[in-house]
């Protein structure tokens, strides 16, 4: 029996856990669920994004698996997601993003695995207003490089993160049979920031001779995962061009209700789907649990439960394939008549997963 601690999440957070934990449970592996609220739900209920008991859950099992939550704009508060990534130090976002046969795609056979650094970078959460003296300073100092109503974020990286991160990558791509990491940068420009993380990319690349390694520039990488996506395996990134190249790639293998997510660092888990809440759906039993039950997949394989991780994502794969019980964003318009709902889906993997 594993105990593991659940977030059902803000808007359709509690929907696609609800799915999920069906599917997980299906599996036949025995796990017994420590339920919480955090976000908005966890503000209306406790004044406080992140509760104390949900945090001291998370510390004893070292295992989570979250929906998305709401983090209310513009009243001070600071990212749950970012704020948990950094309470637990999960330093390694691992965002698989590969095609499903049956998934509107233009392409069929991507397989990229995005590594995307989770605790520094312009995420630091270093900022500052521009009525603040800090900002004031930092614009007299920058001597007119800085227009005078500007505000300030402060972008660092580390050596420490750095390593922390390029050896997990390749470690990665060593454990998963991968061949190739390419790090991806604009070191032309921030020749600092960029430029230190990947001078220890090559460092660290060249203690992995098995694997191929290249730099890529993160506009031109854009363009190339367009256009040529198959050519990459490992993606290995700082923060923020991890998390827009992630969504990118989400977008190239059908969309945000595919892609899972996990953060994971040296000893605590969480996972979860890129995906929002995506409050506008709430309560319509519409949006797709894809993303959500392949997070438990990925969840499944980190607890050593190899069998069940398989054989679940074998039922999401049969039942995308065939057609018949798919959500409105597999449809080529989102009226399409013939989708079906979040929980109907899912009991379609589940009757699948029966069968095998
Ligand atoms: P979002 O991902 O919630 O939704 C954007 C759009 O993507 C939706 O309107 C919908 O069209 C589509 N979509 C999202 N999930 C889908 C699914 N499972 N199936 C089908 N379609 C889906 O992004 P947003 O609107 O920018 O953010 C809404 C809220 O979610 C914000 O409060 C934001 O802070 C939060 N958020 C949370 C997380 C997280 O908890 N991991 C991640 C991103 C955003």
């Amino acid at each position: 029996m594993h105990t593991i601690t659940l977030i059902p999440g803000d808007g359709v957070g509690p929907e696609v856990s609800e799915v999920a934990v069906r599917c997980i449970e299906a599996t036949g592996v025995k796990i017994n669920w420590e339920v919480f609220d955090a976000g908005e739900k966890a503000l209306e209920k406790y004044n406080a994004l992140l509760p104390q008991p949900l945090l001291q859950s998370i510390r004893k099992n070292r295992v989570a698996l979250k929906g998305p939550v709401t983090t209310p704009i513009g009243q001070g508060f600071r990212s749950v997601n970012v704020e948990l990534r950094k309470i637990f130090n999960l330093y390694a976002c691992v965002r698989p993003c590969k095609t499903y046969e049956g998934v509107k795609s233009p392409y069929n056979n991507i397989d990229i695995v995005v590594i995307r650094e989770n605790t520094e970078d312009l995420y630091a959460g270093v900022e500052f207003e521009n009525s603040s003296p800090q900002a004031k300073e930092i614009i007299r100092w920058s001597e007119g490089k800085i227009f005078p109503d500007a505000s300030i974020s402060i972008k660092s990286i580390s050596r420490t993160a750095t390593e922390r991160i390029a050896r997990f990558a390749f470690e990665y791509a060593r454990r998963n049979n991968r061949k190739k990491v390419s790090v991806v940068t604009k070191a032309n420009i921030m020749k600092f920031t960029d430029g230190l993380f990947l001078e220890v990319a090559r460092e660290v690349a060249r203690r992995y001779p098995d694997i191929q390694f290249e730099e890529r520039l993160v506009d031109n990488m854009c363009m190339q995962l367009v256009q040529k996506p198959h050519l990459y395996d490992v993606l290995l990134l700082p923060n923020l061009y991890g998390d827009i190249i992630s969504d990118l790639c989400a977008g190239l293998v059908g969309g945000l209700g595919v892609a899972p997510g996990a953060n994971l660092g040296d000893d605590c888990a969480i996972f979860e789907a890129i995906h929002g809440s995506a409050p506008k759906y709430k309560g319509m039993n519409k949006v797709n649990p894809t993303a959500m039950i392949l997070s438990g997949v990925l969840m499944l394989e980190y607890i050593g439960e190899k069998k069940a991780a398989v054989a679940l994502e074998n039922a999401v794969r049969k039942v995308i394939k065939e057609g018949k019980y798919l959500t409105y964003d597999f449809k080529p318009f989102p009226e399409d008549s013939s989708a079906v709902g979040t929980k109907e889906m899912g009991d379609a993997i589940i009757r699948n997963l029966i069968e095998q």
